[in-house]
């Protein structure tokens, strides 16, 4: 008795998943088709292009605001949707990672200006490492003055970083206190938030703390929406080394983090425009 009922289910099931394929067989067609029609007229935005040009391992081609990545998938670009500041934050998209361009001119950032602040954590998952275990086969050790600090190797980020360790070991002596007790490498959130650190995928680092400045031990108490007062005691010299090499200052943040620099050659890319003009 059992089995016959156990074949009428097994074949019930059968027929019910050939169904269902074959109906969406159907409704897949004709929406192939019109997405080649469209295609011709794709123009690349900025972001799109920049992430193109410093991640070709990664990012092959942009079409009907889709990136089209290395493995053959696709990833959405602009979800249209209208955000907050914290919105942008929490559910940013790729195309949100580029709404506030880096401003190499501005020292003294205005409400709410975090240039690079805003990531889309799907993208750095498959860049870097989707968990600590993935992130962790890409470390390499970089030669950080008296450190040795563990650095991503992908997209030449650790070379990036060597450089700039050779170029900022030619400041004057009075200099090198800053970079002392430096870290990187770290998978965890950002304080106050769900959201990953860049740390988390070794594309950070943090140089010395004594003599930096976080958001949120000058203004104790306050909200990522509260207005705070800014300050900064790094050197203009130090972050204009870390930039020259692709990475960006947490000092050109509102919400700043003056010890923090990050690799992110796609937005200083997107930036230079404003620059050359
Ligand atoms: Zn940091």
């Amino acid at each position: 008795m059992h089995t016959t009922h156990f074949l009428h289910i097994t074949l019930f099931l059968l027929l019910s998943i050939s169904a269902c394929s074959q109906a969406t067989e159907q409704q897949i067609a004709p929406l192939q088709a019109d997405t080649i029609t469209h295609r011709k007229q794709t123009v690349i935005p900025a972001g799109a292009q920049a992430l193109m040009d410093q991640y070709p391992t990664f990012i092959k081609g942009y079409s009907e605001n889709h990136l089209l990545l290395a493995d053959g998938t696709t990833l959405l670009y602009d979800d249209q949707q209208e955000k907050t500041y914290i919105e942008r934050m929490d559910q940013a998209d790729v195309e949100d990672m580029f709404t506030q361009p880096y401003d190499t001119s501005i020292w003294l950032p205005s409400r709410n200006y975090d240039p690079g602040r805003i990531r889309n954590e799907a993208l750095l998952k498959y860049m870097y490492g989707q968990n600590e275990q993935e992130v962790r086969k890409h470390l390499v050790r970089v030669k950080w003055f008296n450190q040795q600090l563990l650095f991503t190797n992908i997209n030449g980020a650790s070379d990036s970083l060597q450089a700039v360790a050779k170029e900022l070991s030619q400041l004057p002596a009075s200099y090198h206190k800053y970079f002392s007790n430096s870290s990187t490498f770290y998978w965890r959130t950002v304080r106050g938030s769900n959201r990953l650190s860049a740390h988390s995928f070794g594309i950070a680092i943090d140089i010395c703390i004594k003599f930096s400045d976080y958001w949120r031990w000058k203004n104790p108490g306050k909200n990522e929406t509260d207005p705070i007062t800014y300050m900064n005691r790094i050197p203009k010299e130090i972050i204009q080394i870390f930039e020259k090499h692709g990475f960006i200052s947490g000092a050109r943040w509102y919400h700043f983090d003056t010890m923090h620099f990050e690799f992110r050659p796609d937005l200083l890319q997107t930036s230079l425009k404003s620059d050359n003009q």
